[in-house]
């Protein structure tokens, strides 16, 4: 009894201001998973990644449809990717800014957009009846930006990049945060004084872009893409195979290119998109589709989600909006344009969605919402008594190491097992128990360490955990 009490003292004084599961908001909804193609209409449109969120707590539907509530475990590990996109966009010279989300109706008037986009704008107006978007993306309004603001050439290249809430009035949102109605996206635009130079900065970030979809060590694949209503001369799209996905990726088998399907289906997309040089003749009814680069017909096709899009736009805003620069002559000149988005929810639940496993979270390493778990022994039995001090002295070194990374699954009334259950559900990539193997004919108390996402388990030394944790701390670091 006196090493339950004394176990139950440091549990509590731990809590206080350590994260421990017990006290980690986690509402939980479960939602039945569908039956083999079967299932209710509300089980059809509801993905796995939504599915696992909602049933540990990490999201909550809101009131409004398409819309939801992220919970403190989702919102870690949305946090972490927004440093990661941070990083990356940093490597690549861009600067970070936060425009306003509501945007003038009138902006959107002068580049046409707001009859084209008319069914997904959310729109506003204020006491005066001035009416104003929230915005689903911002290429008008970092124009008007610009335009209050000389630029001359030595100020270019600029790339300015936002992170923020975006809106879409999706007819049918499904899937959680892969089809949401609200969203949060990273949005970078660029600027450049020739289009030769737009060329060079769509190639440095396309290739950023696919260095931090590799960081998180997901199988991306990117794809000529349709210009749809942004617009311009040239896109690339970046996607995860899979199922609940809503593109349709072509790969031609033969040249090795990857295009959406939308590049068949859509005569004037595809002539903006990729030039009537490398076009072939299919046309949607075609009964054969051929590859738009080398007319084969040996093509597969694969569902996908899109995670990231890049546009090279020429002068489609600077254009009607007049967004120029300051020459060396002192001439005024249209700025070439480029804007590169990537759906930051959507990409946590697309990583969730392509990792996970039927029951089971999975997360890219560096996005966790906790790098380790350490579960003590269960309040009162004998291993408890001999691996106390050991659990101390081990949490002590593992918040100094990982900070707030770490999480003590101190629901000691529970048994070890039950923990490791829904820490494994959970997904944190990394487990310490402190269970049966604490007691070993040795005398030498051992640590058992987890690693999820490759279902392996060792029984370690205290200093071999501890180096393990290490190792796997670097490693996580991008
Ligand atoms: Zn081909």
């Amino acid at each position: 009894m006196a090493g339950k009490q004394t176990f139950g003292v440091v549990a509590v004084s731990l809590c206080r201001r350590k994260h421990t599961m017990s006290t980690v908001y986690r509402p939980v909804k479960t939602i039945a998973p569908a039956k083999g193609g079967g299932g209710s209409t509300q089980q059809v449109n509801i993905s796995k990644s939504q599915r696992l969120m909602a049933d540990n707590g990490l999201i909550r539907q809101s009131s409004c449809p398409g819309s939801f509530h992220l919970l403190p475990v989702a919102l870690r590990s949305q946090e972490k990717l927004v440093r990661l996109v941070d990083k990356f966009m940093e490597k690549a010279g861009c600067q970070k800014i936060q425009m306003p989300i509501l945007t003038s109706e009138n902006l959107w008037n002068a580049t046409g957009r707001l009859n084209e986009c008319a069914p997904e704008l959310m729109t506003v107006a204020d006491r005066h009846n001035k009416r104003f978007l929230l915005s689903p993306t911002h290429e008008e309004a970092v124009c008007d930006l610009i335009n209050g603001c000389q630029t001359s050439y030595r100020q270019l290249p600029l790339r300015l990049y936002q992170m923020t809430d975006k809106f879409r009035d999706e007819k049918r949102p499904r899937f959680g945060l892969l089809r949401a109605r609200q969203f949060l996206m990273k949005d970078l635009y660029t600027f450049d004084t020739t289009e030769e130079n737009a060329i060079r900065t769509y190639d440095e970030i396309v290739t950023i872009y696919g260095q931090l979809f590799d960081s998180l060590g997901l199988k991306w694949m990117k794809a000529s893409g349709s210009t749809g209503t942004i617009g311009g001369k040239q896109s690339d799209e970046f996607h995860l195979i899979s199922e609940v996905g809503e593109d349709n990726l072509i790969h031609c088998n033969s040249c090795n290119v990857a295009f959406n399907e939308e590049l068949l289906t859509n005569t004037e997309h595809r002539t903006v998109a990729v030039g009537a040089a490398t076009m072939s003749q299919s046309t949607a009814s075609s009964p054969n589709p051929t590859c738009i680069k080398c007319g084969s017909s040996d093509l597969s096709s694969s569902k996908s989600i899109e995670i990231g899009h890049a546009f090279l736009l020429g002068t489609k805003y600077t254009q009607p909006l007049k967004t120029m620069y300051i020459t060396a002559d002192n001439e005024s000149v249209l700025m070439e344009m480029g804007c590169y988005g990537i759906g930051v929810s959507r990409l946590l639940a697309a990583a969730l969605e392509v990792s996970s496993t039927d029951k089971e979270l999975r997360w890219p390493v560096s996005i966790a919402p906790y790098l380790l778990s350490i579960l003590p022994p269960k309040g009162g039995s004998k291993e408890a008594k001999v691996g106390d001090s050991l659990f101390q002295n081990f949490y002590k070194v593992m918040h100094e190491l990982l900070g707030n990374d770490v999480i003590i699954d101190d629901r000691l009334d529970q048994t070890v097992g039950k923990r490791l259950l829904d820490t494994k559900k959970l997904g944190i990539p990394y487990v310490a128990v402190f269970g049966k193997s604490l007691i070993t004919d040795s005398g030498t108390p051992l640590i058992e360490l987890q690693d999820t996402n490759n279902g392996t388990v060792q029984t370690l030394s205290y200093r071999e955990a501890v180096n393990f944790i290490y190792d796997a701390k670097v490693k996580s670091e991008v």
